[in-house]
């Protein structure tokens, strides 16, 4: 393996060229010479020579030890100054002097680790080499070197765990700002990514628990207490919410510090438990000493106490208040959202809820399979009994409802009940307890009702329908319920205005628009059909085809809008003459066809004859002149005159040009003809 290639320029790769020796072994030589120069006496007898050449390895090793950011050469660097302190306290004859090197490996514990101290501490006895060479102070020698050794490596030990502390306390504060801002950064996200993020927030909230724990820990290492411990008021006194002690380990007593805390929502410091008997609210196994209480707020009002203690005396001074009030910050944070959690879900879940059925109802163009949704969804909001009204002029027709009483009547004027508030104010009325209102409910009876909501249905200033929920519980729908289910019925309402409107324009495409009779493209698609059904199960149909004899006269005579109406008119007197099942068409200008389904020629000829006779017995008028209209009626009928759609229209009009030959005012089986 190589080092990098800065690495082997500096010479501190695994190549030992030149550099290294360059870097590593000149200064050996010059820190090796001072040493020897000064067991050989040389700082009194050759200052001249040996303080430069000290001073040269001191500097040679202070430009390596801080030109290399790795710390490099620090015991080198730390090293070659003691030796220029002991050629000093050699010059001057002054052994006293030796002290000093007690605070210099002190100092040095607080910026270099044991791998520096402890090689440092061992190397600082050899500047005394001389000494045990010359056997002078032998034991003192090696006492004072023993004790410098020691002092190192317990400075060192006790630095060493004080900085692993207050890393953990670090990591652990980061951790917890860490996941804050991932909870941040997931919730401004919630609009945009949906579901995953906001599955993400749940999950993180139920986690309160662990992350209160964490804080506390936090805490406990950022003060350096016993524990950290998080009350939260209970009824008159106060719970252990949270702790870092041992379970069973803190017994409540009440009152105290915490409860002061609580009502004074004040902060608390004292490190002298004992001499003062203060009560805390709470005892341990061991003994407290110190204590830090601080109220957790949510705006004005204490949400808990968090309190720190010591079995220590004066453990904590005000900067620590300080640090655990801002923890306590953080902490009331973390209370509050676990506190809104179930709400927020609660709104979410309403609101997903509401997408949901809402895009429902926006699927179909069907009316009754629409309001059918809306109820549905409607249930899954508040469950209770529904109620859907479509509005026909004045009265309301109930086009369907779960459960309750309804009667076998389905329209209803509601003139006099409370359903009746919603339609003449057009906004909707809750009643959260049915015994206020005076008046019925209901254009019907209905048992067991406490509370009623009505949501007028209107888009564009009309009212489509009436929607209604009843309950037998008192105020079963709180407002976020209510807002739901309207935001339902206003979607609702618009699918219900396009499901109308679409059934318009339906009907206009497949009506004549004079008569309101189908037009001839679907007299022919409908009697298509009809063939197709009725000759599967050898069933008759049969075409009547009718023609108005000397309309033209009655234009030339009336004009054009008589004209009009004698077509009008004459299409009800159809209408009113055949069945429901049966399917009348303007053929022509003034030729009209029904498709009778499921009839023989005997049967039709009957239907043509009512016909006749119905418009023959009508009285007309124009300008007070009443006038007579009369019509001639061709008949056919399959199977047993054509088979194909265009051989009845065939044979069906030869009949009718056959009475128009014989006379007018007269109807005409093709099968009659010969
Ligand atoms: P016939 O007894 O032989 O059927 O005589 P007719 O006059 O009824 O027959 P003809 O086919 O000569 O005239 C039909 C007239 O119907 C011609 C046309 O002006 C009139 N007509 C067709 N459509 C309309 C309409 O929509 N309104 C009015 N007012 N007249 C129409
Ligand atoms: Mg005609
Ligand atoms: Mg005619």
């Amino acid at each position: 393996m190589g080092g990098t290639l800065q690495e082997i320029l500096q010479g501190r790769g695994d190549k030992k060229g030149k550099g290294f020796w360059i870097k590593r072994g000149i200064p050996l030589l010059f820190i090796v010479s001072t040493w020897l120069g000064l067991l050989a006496d040389f700082p009194s007898r050759n200052p001249v020579l040996w303080f430069p050449i000290a001073s040269a390895t001191g500097i040679i090793y202070s430009i390596l030890h801080f030109a290399v950011k790795r710390k490099e050469f620090s015991v080198e660097f730390l090293f070659s100054f003691a030796l220029i302190y002991a050629g000093m306290i050699h010059v001057q004859q002054l052994p006293w002097m030796k002290l000093a090197y007690f605070p210099l490996v002190i100092s040095a514990t607080v910026f270099y680790g044991l791998n520096t101290i402890i090689p440092l501490s061992l190397l600082i006895p050899f500047l005394q080499l001389r000494t045990f060479i010359l056997r002078e102070n032998t034991v003192e020698e090696i006492a004072f070197s023993v004790f410098l050794i020691t002092t190192a490596v317990i400075s060192s030990f006790v630095l060493n765990r004080l900085r692993k502390d207050r890393a953990k306390a670090v990591a652990s504060l980061n951790a917890i700002k860490n996941n804050a801002m991932d909870i941040a950064r997931e919730t401004s996200m919630e609009s945009l990514s949906g579901d995953r993020a906001m599955s993400h927030y749940f999950a993180s909230m139920l986690k309160t628990d662990e992350e209160i724990r964490e804080l506390l820990l936090a805490i406990k290492q950022a003060v350096f207490a016993d524990s950290a411990n998080l009350f939260m008021p209970q009824g008159n006194g106060f719970i252990l919410r949270c702790s870092t002690a041992e379970k069973g380990e803190i017994i409540i007593t009440g009152k105290g510090v915490i409860a002061a805390c609580l009502k004074e929502k004040k902060p608390f410091l004292t490190g002298e438990i004992n001499e003062k008997h203060i009560e805390i609210g709470y005892i341990k196994n061991r003994k407290i000493s110190s204590i830090i209480a601080v109220p957790v707020l949510e705006g004005s009002t204490s949400i808990g106490v968090l309190v720190v203690d010591s079995s220590r005396y004066q453990a904590f001074r005000e900067p620590d208040k300080n640090t655990v009030q801002l923890l306590a910050g953080h902490l009331s944070r973390i209370l509050e959202r676990e506190r809104i959690y179930p709400r927020i879900k609660r709104d979410y879940n309403g609101l997903r809820l509401l997408n949901e059925e809402s895009a429902k109802l926006v699927s179909s163009l069907n009316i009754d399979v629409i309001v059918e949704k809306l109820c549905e969804g409607a249930k899954k909001i508040g469950s209770s009994r529904v109620f859907f009204f479509i509005a026909k002029g004045k009265e309301y027709e109930l086009i369907h409802h779960s459960g309750g009483s309804a009667e076998s009547e389905k329209r209803f004027d509601p003139k006099g009940t409370f359903i009746n508030m919603a339609v003449e104010n057009r906004q909707t009325i809750y009643m959260s307890d049915v015994k206020d209102y005076p008046v019925p409910i209901m254009p019907f009876k209905t048992e067991d009702v406490h509370s009623a909501i009505a949501i007028p249905i209107i888009y564009e200033n009309e009212i489509l329908g009436l929607f209604l929920m009843l309950s037998g519980k008192t105020d079963f729908l709180d407002s976020f319920q209510r807002e739901l289910l309207v935001v339902m019925c206003n979607q609702a309402s618009m699918s219900i205005a396009n499901a109308k409107l679409h059934a318009e324009i339906e009907k206009l495409a497949m009506t004549d628009g004079l008569t309101g009779l189908f037009n001839h493209r679907i007299f022919q698609e409908k009697m298509s059909g009809e063939l197709k059904r009725l000759n599967r199960f050898s069933e008759p149909i049969s075409l009547i085809l009718a023609d108005i004899d000397y309309f033209k006269k009655i234009n030339d005579t009336y004009g054009h809008p008589v004209g009009d109406i004698v077509l009008k008119d004459v299409s009800k007197i159809i209408k009113a003459t055949i069945r429901d099942i049966d399917i009348p068409a303007r053929y022509g200008g003034e030729e009209f066809a029904a498709v009778l389904p499921g009839t023989d020629g005997k049967g039709a000829k009957n239907i043509a004859e009512r016909l006749r006779k119905a418009v023959m017995n009508t009285s007309f008028s124009a300008d007070s002149r009443p006038f007579k209209v009369t019509i001639s009626i061709g008949i056919a009928t399959s199977p047993h005159d054509a088979k194909t759609k265009e051989e009845l229209i065939e044979k069906a009009d030869q009949a009718l040009y056959h009475a128009k030959h014989n006379g007018r005012n007269q109807s005409i089986l093709w099968s009659d003809i010969k």
